[in-house]
């Protein structure tokens, strides 16, 4: 382990990274201070440069070996605290209390230009006090999915974490196959899940519970410091980010694959990309999941699970209401009608904005239905099939004519539909044959199609012939049917 930016040529790093550790200051009771340790002979595969100057890392003069050093936490800078945050979690369903980051470690946070504050972490660092009896490692096939998924997320306008850097550790990693080891540097405005606040809610720990929502609310809804009712409002801050991210994964045909609580956040962001997707032929019951035999967290039930998550959330904040289990339930149960209330209108909103309807109501969902209905039947594309509606509203079969009819009630243009269609309906994203033939080829130390995909992402709404072969669905003897957590 090399201290302090001294690199192996004993010279110093010229980068510096301002980092704080708020999150790590909570104390031990927060998770363990803990050092990376997974990282031998740390290499470069991308760097976001972009990012790294939206959160004031000044990486422009800094060498590849500098930053493999620096993002594979083989070079611990000065200011930064590593440290390995506890949580708990229901796991399909059933509570596990005490999961924690078991081979993600935290190097501190930073102050971005928007002001906010954003955690740095590495992902595949290396075993903590958290790791059971994992390896505290990643190979690198999870880093290179998780870095084009969650950028393109970003890009498509879903709030996500993000992707930092892509290195390899120089180490062996043992799955069902030898493969090289990973690291990934995720940047989030925040790593607090569902989770967390069931780890001190189960140890009943009010004190903690007490710091930790105290915490989130500072760092995530400061506005609500203030207020008589903070816990409960934050609570409903919550909860409506959180719905509308799913809307906006409903919109887009993805499937998160393990909506479990540690991995909800609670500032409203995409996290985990483990056996996540983007859905090439469209089905309601579509699971990626290796291990999600009964469609928990299927395509349709993403809504459902969310507001059961929530519902975990509102179980740990009980105490901190002060008030009985009876005068809770009188609180919550009215808030939670209107939660499914508030998802099925945002989920409205978001998919008649994907047929050209500006101001959607509750009659417009017989024909979104309608229309998910005739992908489903027809075994459509989802993403095409969307991209392509403007095209084909003349013709002639009854779905496109409902479509149009319903396009020539509102006010605005067809011009304005259309503008607005291909302003949600994007022309590319990362189908999932596409993730797992760049993850084959980075295994090989081919980077192409890795590079080449995260470029493409980056716009993923504008139309570009260079990009067409990516915008295909796959042949069937490309499909893939399902992906794996176990990263
Ligand atoms: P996930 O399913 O990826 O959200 O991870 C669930 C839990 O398993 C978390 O506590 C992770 O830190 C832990 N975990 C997953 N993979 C490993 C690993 N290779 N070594 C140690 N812990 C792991
Ligand atoms: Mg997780």
């Amino acid at each position: 382990m090399l201290k302090c930016g001294k690199i192996n040529s004993k010279r110093w790093v010229p980068m510096k990274i301002e980092f704080s550790n708020t999150y790590s200051d909570l104390g031990s009771n927060f998770g363990q201070s803990i050092e990376p340790s997974s990282a031998v002979d740390p290499e470069l595969i991308l760097f976001n440069h972009d990012l790294a100057s939206f959160l004031g890392i000044d990486s422009s003069s800094a060498s590849e070996n500098e930053l493999a050093g620096i993002f594979s936490g083989k070079t611990i800078l000065e200011k930064s605290r590593p440290f390995a945050m506890a949580y708990a979690g229901h796991q399909f369903g059933h509570f596990v209390p005490q999961l924690g980051d078991g081979r993600a470690i935290l190097l501190g946070e930073v102050e971005a230009s928007n002001r906010k504050y954003y955690d740095l972490q590495l992902k595949g660092a290396g075993q903590t006090a958290f790791s059971r009896r994992g390896d505290g490692r990643s190979s690198l096939g999870p880093v290179i999915r998780e870095y084009i998924v969650s950028e393109a997320m970003h890009a498509l306008g879903v709030p996500s974490t993000r992707a930092l850097a892509a290195v390899t550790t120089g180490e062996t990693v043992y799955r069902e196959d030898a493969l090289p080891g990973g690291i990934l540097t995720r940047v989030a405005s925040s790593h607090i899940r569902v989770g967390t606040f069931e780890y001190f809610a189960y140890r009943k720990d009010e004190e903690e519970l007490k710091v930790l929502v105290d915490y989130a609310i500072k760092r995530h809804h400061p506005d609500l410091s203030n207020e008589d009712e903070k816990y409960f409002e934050f609570f409903k801050a919550v909860a409506r980010r959180k719905l509308k991210l799913v809307a906006k994964w409903m919109g887009l045909g993805f499937i998160h694959g393990v909506m479990n609580t540690d991995n909800t956040t609670i500032s409203g962001e995409t996290i985990d990309f483990g056996p996540c997707a983007f859905m090439d032929i469209f089905s309601h019951d579509k699971v990626f999941s290796s291990i999600d035999h009964q469609g928990r967290y299927s395509y349709h039930n993403q809504g459902s699970i969310a507001l059961w998550n929530l519902s975990c959330l509102a179980s740990c904040l009980v105490p901190l209401l002060g008030l009985s289990q009876t005068e809770a339930q009188k609180k919550f149960e009215p808030e939670f009608e209107t939660l499914t209330a508030f998802f099925k209108d945002a989920w409205r909103d978001v998919m008649a904005k994907k047929m050209g309807i500006f101001t959607a109501t509750s009659k417009d969902n017989k024909l979104i239905n309608e229309f998910l209905k005739y992908l489903e039947e027809n075994k459509m594309d989802f993403t095409n099939s969307f991209r392509e509606l403007p095209k084909r509203l003349n013709d002639s079969e009854g779905i496109y004519k409902q479509v149009k009819k319903r396009l020539e009630e509102q006010a605005e243009t067809f011009e304005e539909a259309i503008s607005l269609m291909d302003s949600v309906n994007p022309y590319i994203i990362p189908r999932n044959h596409l993730v797992e033939r760049s993850i084959d080829l980075s295994i090989k130390e081919d980077y192409s199609l890795f590079k080449r995909m995260v470029e493409a992402f980056k716009e993923p709404y504008k139309e570009n012939q260079n990009h067409l072969d990516l915008t295909l669905p796959p042949k069937p003897d490309e499909i893939v049917y399902q992906t794996f957590c176990g990263t």
